[in-house]
């Protein structure tokens, strides 16, 4: 029977050495794990210790065994709010699969299961029942959880709870009836959105009394970040998914219809890949899911619909093929990549187009919603700002690792990441930048101002069209300047020149480009301008790639893939739970050939052993 929480004084002390022991036991023999990663000991201790906490981590940062671990060192019943139903059967997934006891209760349970996961609560079988905000106040769980006692309620996405966090969740906000339901349990709320306002929201939404707040470092080093100029979507993905193919990679379009379109082309061109996005049927949305989850589908292209709940670690690449509409949402889906703390590549493609789109998104948008107008304003001005951030994260010509740290309100110290397209030196400029840039100013000029990009390319390139013919351009001195270009090559050229304020672009719906003070300037040899090589160079590989395939043995490595594969098949579980990519990679490294060894080896505990450790073991000793 566990330990009646609260009813006796349900701490742990935490500052002894025995305390210290019993952690890195408890890590070793249920996870496998040799260290803990930054903060969760922090985290461990508060919540063994009974103290609220506010536990602020990137994506990846490893926010669960921060509330999986405590209750094994003294046998309580905890539980964990969770936004969504599959987010909650990963994790029950992931614990089963080293016999961690674990239970949800959901809408999607059967009469029969969830007459199962309330026997083994009230025998105090159970270490953490995962439940949705809802379904506390709607069943006779509440009651339950009285009778067995709780001592720590844990709410997972806790940015939910908060109105500036995104997706805000209307019925995280009851939770604070819960902390008075359990006045002895303690609360311990965490996030990966670290703005200071969302922190300070989510302590007062839940009257968390004295937290210990703990934010962790945002930047990910094992994340090689790239942008690149979009000259053809298509190819570009083609290439970059070449990169990682038998990988588990995402594309993500800004619209359904790119989505079904892209996923097309990519079959055609022999990929195997599926669109996913909200307006999908859930069967087919599910199926994609599932198959993602079991490694049998490696490539999904999808609508931002497609993330929280895919919880797949081992993605090696984010692709966004347009801009999303600000950095915290960047940050939130290349978040996806590389949670098991492998090197992994997020690339976006980059048009300055895609900042005209999201301009008359927005502005539509609002339009639809039946806001005051002031009030109106207020959200486009805010959601302008926000565009127009991604954007000049995109353009700059600076180090990605850094810009994305400060944006986050952290410093960056290394002077050179080794893990970005300007560290790594892909980026090369134009190298007649300053005079293209006038050829392409002074036509803005020659055709009067009244035209949009394509016009102007297609006059640069001296392209024969009949809009030229009617107007006569193909006379202009500026037609043909830029003949050795391609069209997308030459747009691209003018709207570097637009992103850098070089050139303006009128509002409406036929925007056309026109001239401002700099355009002169440049014009008069003021200012010296750079643009960007749209073709990229060869990528160079990052460190961290390196470091993490250093004495792995590929062939070993597949193998042991191909059977995780059909274990996953056989279970219906997702791949990464059976032993995820960084344990079969130590596996491949250490060859072990004895029980003890596979041991030693990182994510590899007591449970995993015996359920799997024969079958490595003959794996490994049969091979060539
Ligand atoms: P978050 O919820 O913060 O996004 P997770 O809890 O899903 O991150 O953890 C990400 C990955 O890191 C998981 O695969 C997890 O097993 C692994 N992990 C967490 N803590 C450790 C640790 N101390 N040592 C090794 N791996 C860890
Ligand atoms: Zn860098």
């Amino acid at each position: 029977m566990a330990r009646q929480a609260g009813k006796e004084d349900p701490t742990i002390d935490t500052d002894t050495a025995a305390f210290a022991d019993s952690l890195r036991d408890t890590l070793r023999s249920w996870w496998g794990f040799d260290t803990l990663r930054p903060l969760q000991a922090e985290a461990i201790a508060a919540a063994a210790g009974g103290r609220d906490s506010l536990v602020v981590l990137p994506t990846g940062g490893g926010k669960s065994l921060c509330y999986q671990l405590p209750p094994l060192l003294d046998e309580t019943t905890d539980i964990v709010i969770s936004p969504l139903v599959s987010l909650m059967k990963d994790q029950v997934d992931a614990l089963e699969a080293i016999g961690y006891p674990a239970a949800a209760i959901h809408a999607g349970l059967s009469l029969d299961q969830r007459r199962r996961v309330y026997d083994r609560l009230r025998a105090g079988d159970l270490r953490l029942l995962f439940t949705a905000p809802e379904r506390l106040f709607n069943t006779g769980l509440l009651d339950t959880l009285t009778a067995v006692g709780v001592s720590r309620i844990n709410i997972d996405e806790a940015h939910c709870i908060s109105q500036w966090g995104h997706d805000f969740r209307p019925e995280y906000r009851q939770l604070a009836a819960v902390r008075e339901r359990f006045p002895q349990a303690s609360v311990h709320a965490f996030t990966a959105t670290a703005t200071p306002r969302v922190r300070d929201d989510i302590a007062a939404q839940m009257h968390l009394r004295e937290p210990e707040t703990l934010v962790g470092v945002f930047d990910r080093p094992n994340l090689t970040y790239r942008v690149v100029p979009r000259t053809d979507k298509t190819r570009q993905t083609l290439e970059i998914l070449g990169r990682h193919a038998g990988e588990a990679s995402i594309v993500y379009c800004i619209s359904r219809r790119e989505t079904e379109e892209l996923a097309a082309r990519l079959t055609a061109a022999g990929l195997l890949a599926h669109p996913y996005h909200a307006g999908l049927e859930a069967t087919q949305r599910h199926r994609t899911q599932e198959a993602f989850a079991k490694e049998t589908l490696d490539v999904v292209v999808a609508t931002v619909a497609f993330g929280m709940g895919i919880d797949r670690s081992n993605v090696r690449l984010v692709l966004h093929t347009a801009l999303p509409k600000s950095l915290e949402a960047y940050q939130q889906e290349t978040g996806r990549a590389g949670r098991d703390g492998l090197a992994a590549e997020c690339v976006l493609l980059y048009s300055a187009a895609d900042v005209f789109s999201w301009e008359s998104l927005i502005r539509r948008g609002m339009d639809a919603t039946e806001l005051e107008a002031d009030e109106a304003e207020r959200l486009i001005e805010s959601q302008l700002t926000h565009l127009h951030q991604m954007r000049r994260y995109a353009q700059a010509a600076r180090c990605r690792h850094a810009a994305l740290s400060e944006y986050f309100g952290q410093s960056y110290e290394p002077t050179s990441c080794g893990g970005c397209d300007i560290c790594l030196g892909e980026t090369q400029n134009l190298s007649d930048s300053h005079i293209t840039a006038q050829k392409i100013i002074s036509c803005v000029a020659r055709v009067g101002e009244r035209f949009g990009v394509r016009h102007l390319s297609e006059v640069l390139r001296g392209a024969r069209t009949a809009a030229i013919d009617r107007h006569g351009h193909h006379r202009l001195s500026t037609y043909g300047l830029l003949a050795d270009l391609d069209q997308r090559t030459c747009e691209n050229l003018v709207h570097q020149l637009l992103d850098q304020d070089y050139l303006s672009r009128s509002s409406g719906d036929r925007p056309v480009v026109t001239l401002n003070a700099r355009s002169w300037e440049v014009l008069r040899n003021e200012r010296d301008v750079t643009l960007l090589e749209p073709r990229l160079k060869k990528t160079v590989r990052a460190k961290s790639d390196a470091d993490d395939w250093e004495g792995v043995d590929r062939d070993l490595f597949e193998r042991l893939r191909k059977w995780r594969r059909t274990i996953a098949d056989q279970r219906g579980k997702p791949a990464w739970t059976i032993v995820d990519d960084k344990a079969l990679r130590s596996i491949a490294r250490e060859k072990p050939t004895s029980p003890a060894a596979l041991l030693r080896c990182r994510g590899i505990g007591e449970k995993r052993l015996a359920d799997h450790g024969a079958a490595i073991l003959d794996i490994i000793t049969s091979s060539p």
